[in-house]
Parts: structure tokens; C-alpha cells; sequence
């Protein structure tokens, strides 16, 4: 499996192919401020002990506080977290937010955990990272199987250390606990809303037919976004397999299944099928983990657009592949980018103590994150290349800007 933190400095690369920056600028931004590699002592319900490897990588704080999720998998290492940390960096200049680049982890597979085992390795990462982390420090966030209830466990927790509740510390809360109206949505919404923006400048039909990779937090919000706007979802999957449906999936149906069966797998209107990411459509979603599309299936892949909600998914040799067939890519700095947008404005609403509106939110999101999708788009015809390069281009000059302006010519 490609290594992604060499995909992502490999991006990077790239990215000065189509307009050059200061090698200081690269140099930099090629190593991480601060990585931290340590262990959470888990009681087990049983009364056993495991020792859980925990990260958090701070990749860069030129333009405010390290900002990023944590993931919680058993395939998670120090170079994914490092790699999701750089990649939060470029997302945090792309959508123009005051905001630098974390992101944490553990090594664990929690569908192994009862609720009373997550809530401890929830504490004991907060309290190996106490003293990294904080609203005008390290802000973070959920990620892959990790939750509001996580996070509101681990902002207790650093509540009970440090006497600080504003709940800024870490955002993606439940509403109870200061989390921000619209945030569980916001990924895909934001997502929903760079589509909109682009969908005619890339020729798309009025309603496209779309399919799925990963039914959790940003895919099944997709899927409802897409669905509710009158596109037709025609495949979607999750760990355990994907579905298919040539007249379109009913997703309020498949959510159902999957929230009483665990899997999409199994709904009874629908086919199974090997790959989601090999059905003809007019725009293929990953919305699961990285290196999905790679050298091996990058020559089957029938999408027209692929708008990546995953972090990653596509590895650079795939992605020069899918430029060369004339498949658009719509990177994941600008396609996810609500998520931490909206992460933003509830950290922005904890430091007040404000609560937004869903409709303020929402509204502030969609105009904030259309610009810069149009903004990069422009770009992208401007420097003749894609998407990825266009927005690596734009994050890289707000970056250029924040590290002159602070280090005043001595640094
Ligand atoms: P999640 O844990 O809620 O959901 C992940 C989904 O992927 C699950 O449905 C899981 O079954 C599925 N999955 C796992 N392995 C799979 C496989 N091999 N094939 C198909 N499906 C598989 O996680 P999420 O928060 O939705 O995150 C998904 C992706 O979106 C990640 O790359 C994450 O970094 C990215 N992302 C999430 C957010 C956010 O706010 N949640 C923000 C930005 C980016």
C-alpha cells in the first residue's frame, strides 16, 4: 500500500510544477511541526490491559491554531496521521479559515470497544495530549469512527484538567455540549455545495447519476444531499461490501437497513456488487479511506467527475491517469473543506459564546466555500492544469503570505 504521506509530499511536488514557490516555503511545509507518539493504558471491561498506540501530528500553525480530527482505526500509523495532518494544513489555507494543520489517532478497531471502553481510551488520549492541545493551541475534531460523544468525552475531560469549559478545545460536540447547528452534516453538505458551484463549468447533466464509496458520516449525508436534490444514487457501500441499483437506491430505505443491521449490505431492492468505484456514472464520491484508486483499477473507473470526500483516496500516479482520460477530480482540500469550515464557526461560537443558527451556518458555508471552489476552478483554466494542482497553488500562496508576514524577513 502506497505510503500517504509520500502521496501527499508527492502532491506537493507536483504542485510546484505549474508555478514556483520559495524551496524555504517546501522545505518546511515538507517536515511537520510536531509529531506525538505515545501509548493510552485501556482497561478492558474484562479487567485486562491493552496498550493502544495514540498520535497527534502538528503539521503547521502559521495561519492560527492546528486544526484536525482524529481517527480511531486499526490500520491507522504515523504516516496516515501525518499525511491527514499536512493535507489539513493546504485544506485550512483553501478554505481560507484562520486555522493550521493537526490531526490524531489511535491504533485500535473500536467496533471492538463497549461504549464504556471508548469513553476511557476517549479520556486517556486527552489526557496523554492535555497539554498539546487547546483553543488557542491544537483544536481537534472527529474522523473516521470517531463521534460527538467521543468528542464531548475528550473535551470533559480536558474541562477537568485544565478548568477551561469553554468546549473550544475541540469541536464536531453534540449541541448540548456548545457543538455547532449543522456540523454532523457539514462535510457533505459542503461537498453538495462545491458540486453545485462547478456543475456546469464541467458540463454535467441537470440530474447526474452518482455513486458512493463509504456510507458513514460524509457518505450518508451525501447520499441524502444528492438524493434530495433530485439526482439518482445508483450504487453505495460501506466495510462490508457495495450495492447497486440501475433505477436508483432509495437512501432513507438503506439508511434504515443500515442502522438496524449495521450494513447496507443485504437491502432487499438492490444487487451486490464487487466495486463501487467501477460503476458507470456521471460522478463517483469516495467518502471512505485513501488509496482507493490506484495504478491497479484507475483504467476501470467510468466516473466522468470524482468529487473526493475522503481524504486521499486517489494516489498521484492514479490521479495523472484519470487527468489523462480527461476525468475531473474535484480534490479533497476544497471537497471536504465544510467539515472543517463548520468546525471553524463552532470553535469561533465557543470562544464567544454565541450559537449560530443552522441557517446562518449553512448560509455562511455555502457562500464561503462556493467562492473558493470558483476561485480554484478559475485557476485551474488560468495555470492550465487540474483542480489539485490549481488548489495545492492557491493554499500554497495564502501559506507563503502567513510565513512572510510573520517572520518579518528574519526567520
Ligand atoms: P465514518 O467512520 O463515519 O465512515 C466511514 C465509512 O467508510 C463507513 O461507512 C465504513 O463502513 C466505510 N468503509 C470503511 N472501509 C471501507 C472500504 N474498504 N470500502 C468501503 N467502505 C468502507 O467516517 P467519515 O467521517 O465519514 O470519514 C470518511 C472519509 O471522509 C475519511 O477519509 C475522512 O478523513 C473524510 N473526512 C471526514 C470528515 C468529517 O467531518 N467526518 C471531514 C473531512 C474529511
Amino acid at each position: 500500500m502506497p505510503n500517504p504521506f509520500e502521496n501527499a509530499l508527492s502532491q506537493l511536488k507536483r504542485a510546484t510544477d505549474v508555478r514556483s514557490f520559495d524551496q524555504e516555503l517546501i522545505d518546511r511545509l515538507t517536515y511537520p511541526l510536531r509529531e506525538i507518539r505515545s501509548h493510552v493504558a485501556l482497561r478492558r471491561d474484562d479487567g485486562s490491559l491493552q496498550m493502544v498506540e495514540v498520535y497527534r501530528v502538528q503539521h503547521n500553525n502559521w495561519r492560527g491554531p492546528f486544526k484536525g480530527g482524529i481517527r480511531w482505526h486499526q490500520d491507522t500509523d504515523i504516516n496516515e496521521v501525518k499525511a491527514l495532518a499536512f493535507w489539513m494544513t493546504l485544506k485550512c489555507a483553501v478554505a481560507n479559515i484562520p486555522m493550521g494543520g493537526g490531526k490524531g489517532g489511535a491504533t485500535i478497531n473500536p467496533k471492538e470497544l463497549s461504549e464504556n471502553e471508548k469513553e476511557r481510551l476517549a479520556r486517556g488520549w486527552m489526557q496523554v495530549m492535555v497539554d498539546v492541545v487547546g483553543p488557542q493551541k491544537d483544536v481537534p475534531a472527529p474522523d473516521v469512527n470517531t463521534t460527538p460523544q467521543i468528542m464531548a468525552w475528550m473535551a470533559d475531560e480536558f474541562g477537568k484538567a485544565t478548568g477551561d469549559k469553554s468546549g473550544a478545545v475541540i469541536t464536531g460536540k453534540p449541541l448540548e455540549q456548545g457543538g455547532s447547528e449543522g456540523r454532523g452534516v457539514a462535510t457533505a453538505l459542503g461537498g453538495f455545495y462545491v458540486f453545485e458551484a462547478l456543475k456546469d463549468r464541467l458540463n454535467l447533466p441537470v440530474s447526474c447519476c452518482i455513486a458512493i464509496q463509504g456510507f458513514g458520516n460524509a457518505g450518508e449525508h451525501a447520499a441524502e444531499f444528492f438524493s434530495q436534490a433530485g439526482h439518482k444514487i445508483v450504487a453505495v457501500s460501506d466495510s462490508k461490501g457495495a450495492i447497486y441499483s440501475d433505477a436508483g437506491l432509495d437512501i432513507v430505505a438503506v439508511a434504515k437497513h443500515k442502522k438496524a443491521t449495521g450494513s447496507v449490505i443485504g437491502y432487499v431492492s438492490a444487487e451486490t456488487v464487487d466495486s463501487v468505484l467501477e460503476v458507470s456514472c456521471d460522478v463517483l464520491i469516495p467518502a471512505a479511506l485513501e488509496n482507493v484508486i490506484t495504478d491497479e483499477n484507475v483504467n476501470r473507473i467510468k466516473a466522468r467527475v470524482i468529487l473526493e470526500l475522503a481524504n486521499g483516496p486517489i494516489t498521484p500516479s492514479a490521479d495523472d491517469a484519470l487527468f489523462a482520460k480527461q476525468i475531473v477530480v474535484i480534490p479533497d482540500i476544497l471537497a471536504n473543506s465544510g467539515g472543517v469550515t463548520v468546525s471553524s464557526y463552532e470553535w469561533e461560537q465557543n470562544l464567544k459564546g454565541e450559537h449560530w443558527r443552522e441557517e446562518q451556518v449553512f448560509d455562511k458555508l455555502k457562500r464561503s466555500i462556493q467562492r473558493e471552489a470558483l476561485a480554484i476552478f478559475e485557476r485551474s483554466i488560468n495555470l492550465e492544469t487540474d483542480l489539485r494542482r490549481a488548489a495545492f497553488v492557491v493554499a500554497l500562496e495564502r501559506l507563503q503570505q502567513a510565513q512572510n508576514s510573520r517572520m518579518n524577513g528574519i526567520g
